[in-house]
This record gives structure tokens, C-alpha cells and sequence, in this order.
């Protein structure tokens, strides 16, 4: 199939009657290490829009509870959507392309656009994915491996492990298709230990704000970048710059959906290869990320795995879970294609 994607259809315009930020806590079933600490338990902030017509859609915050990978945090998001997003939002009359942001508060406004799309779809009664362009009912799963992490690998059929300096996974002959993610952590007086590692590609070796870094270690590995990646702009610049050959995409760090499927875009239009990757998502983000997955430029494998495999319990009746094959399912319903059960 050829990546070519088409125009996003207008889904019309909704009355937004009124605006709940809901705070979930989801222990993770095994805390999880990564070259930024120790991770035990999803902090979700969730927002639900409702309309006056009777709709209502669901996005998520993909912030974490500090910061660290990113800037925004938890808390700090909530307060953002609660007192400038919130207030913009209640009584006004909203359409997909101009739900209200707050400039450098990329993941608090994703969550509103999220949601905001979501009922639009759900009225449609358009699968969001389909609607932003999607073409895959399944996408190839992978399963994201913390430092120290020796649980069966199971259906997965590829794995990401986390690497830091003095720090980097051995790569059996035996194993599945490898990605060390690096999130930054190297310099290029150390990165060649990362390099040399033998990975199917390596994820962010250098700081995020290093781009002729990342184009000055040449093709001796394959070079994704994560941190790196903010809007299509960047995907632009890494490309110009032969920075990498692959873009990661997140919805939440890029700004919303809409702005994921411009970068998207954008990477198809230079020749890159996208995925999408995840957060530490419950079933809505991970609902939204599908949606991504489901593009025709996401050709590789998504950073995403079953819910099972981090949380007990989901905010959803039916968590997204892995097929035998190593596969999620794209959700096919009206909107994110879920039921949120809190
Ligand atoms: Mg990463």
C-alpha cells in the first residue's frame, strides 16, 4: 500500500456542556527501571469531555508524576488543564481542528484534543483510528524490557530494552528483534558501547537536543530518535540533517493526535520510517496510540504492549492484550472504540 494519507474529514462542530479531570492510581505489576529510575506505579490523569448532545470522549495525559523523560509532570498538567484548558473548553463550541492548547504544555493539551475527538468520532460513528487515516485492524506488538527485567518474553515477537552506560543488554543470537533504548543517555565518547551492541536499532543514544550528534555517528547503527522528535518540524530537521532513519511518534509529547498524524506525515514525505511509540498508558492512551499504529507510515513494530503486562487492573471492561501472534488489535468501534470503567 502506498503512504500516501488522505485529508481528515470534517466531523462538524460540538457544544462542550462541561469538562472532568479524573486521577486513576494503577500499581505496575513489576516496577520497571529505566536509565531515568525507578517506575511503580501509573499516576493516570484522565479527561473526559461531555457534550450537549449527549456525547462524551475520553483522552489521557501521557505526563509521568516528576518530571524527567519530559517536562510536564502529573500535577503540574492538572493544574494546567484546570485552570486555563478547562475554563476555554466549558460552554464553547468546539471543532477537531481548533480545540484550545497551552503552548509548551504539549501532553496537557493533548489529552483535551483526545477527548475532544473522541466524541466527535463517536458521534460520526467513525473509529478514530479510520478518521485519522489508519488502514491496519492489527498492528505487531513489542514488549518494552526494563533494566534487570527477566520475565518471559511470551507472544512478543520484538522487544525494547532500556540501556545506559556500562549498562547495555546483551543480545542473545537466539532473541527476537532487538531495540535498545538509550533515552539519551550516551555521549559520543561512550556511545560506541551502545553501537556495538548488536541491536535491530538503537533509540535515542544521544540528548535529545543533539541532532548533528545523532548524524555525525553515521549509519554504523540504525538511528531512531524519541526525545528528539516535538512536531513535524523536527522530523523535517532530523532528516535534513541525516540524523536517523526513524521517527518515533507520541501522540502526547507531539501535541495531539493531530499534530502525531502531521508528523506522520512528514516522515512519510522524507523517506523515514515512524512508530508510534507508548507512555505508561492505561487502555485510553493506549487506544489513542493504536490509532497511530494503525497509519500506513508506522511501518515498524509499535512500542506497545498488552495492558496485562503492566497493570492488574485497566480503566477499561476489556484491556487491550496481545494475540497469539503478537499482535494488538486497532480498535474498531466509534471514537477510541472503548468503554471506560472506573
Ligand atoms: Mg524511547
Amino acid at each position: 500500500m502506498t503512504n500516501e494519507v488522505a485529508p481528515l474529514a470534517d466531523l462538524g462542530r460540538m457544544r462542550v456542556r462541561g469538562v472532568d479531570l479524573v486521577r486513576v492510581e494503577l500499581p505496575l505489576v513489576t516496577p520497571i527501571r529505566t536509565a531515568l529510575g525507578v517506575i511503580a506505579a501509573r499516576d493516570a490523569l484522565l479527561v473526559r469531555v461531555r457534550g450537549t448532545g449527549g456525547q462524551e470522549g475520553w483522552g489521557e495525559c501521557a505526563a509521568e508524576a516528576a518530571p524527567g523523560y519530559w517536562h510536564e509532570w502529573t500535577a503540574g498538567c492538572e493544574e494546567v488543564l484546570r485552570r486555563f484548558l478547562v475554563p476555554q473548553l466549558e460552554g464553547a463550541e468546539v471543532g477537531a481542528g481548533d480545540v484550545p492548547s497551552v503552548r509548551g504544555w504539549p501532553m496537557a493539551s493533548a489529552a483535551v484534543q483526545c477527548a475532544v475527538l473522541d466524541a466527535l468520532c463517536r458521534r460520526a460513528g467513525v473509529a478514530l483510528a479510520t478518521w485519522l487515516g489508519g488502514r491496519r485492524s492489527h498492528v505487531d506488538a513489542t514488549l518494552t524490557v526494563g533494566i534487570g527485567d527477566d520475565r518471559a518474553v511470551g507472544p512478543y515477537r520484538f522487544v525494547k530494552r532500556k540501556a545506559a552506560p556500562g549498562r547495555v543488554p546483551v543480545i542473545g543470537a537466539d532473541d527476537p528483534p532487538t531495540v535498545l533504548d538509550a533515552n539519551g543517555s550516551f555521549t559520543a565518547r561512550t556511545v560506541d558501547e551502545l553501537l556495538a551492541a548488536g541491536a535491530w536499532y538503537v533509540e535515542q543514544p544521544l540528548p535529545a537536543d543533539d541532532l548533528v550528534g545523532h548524524a555525525a555517528l553515521g549509519t554504523a547503527a540504525t538511528i531512531a530518535l524519541d526525545e528528539s522528535i516535538r512536531s513535524a518540524g523536527d522530523v523535517r530537521t532530523a532528516a535534513a540533517l541525516g540524523a536517523c532513519r526513524i521517527v518515533v511518534l507520541k501522540p502526547g509529547r507531539l501535541g495531539g493526535l493531530l499534530a502525531t498524524r502531521a508528523a506522520h506525515d512528514a516522515a512519510v514525505t522524507a523517506g523515514l520510517q515512524a512508530k508510534v511509540g507508548g507512555m505508561w498508558d492505561t487502555a485510553i492512551g493506549r487506544a489513542a496510540a493504536l490509532a497511530v499504529a494503525s497509519l500506513p507510515g508506522c511501518s515498524l513494530p509499535a512500542d506497545l504492549s498488552g495492558s496485562d503486562r503492566y497493570f492488574d487492573r485497566d480503566v477499561v471492561a476489556e484491556p487491550p492484550t496481545v494475540d497469539a501472534e503478537g499482535r494488538l488489535r486497532v480498535p474498531a468501534g466509534p471514537g477510541l472504540g472503548i468503554d471506560v470503567v472506573l
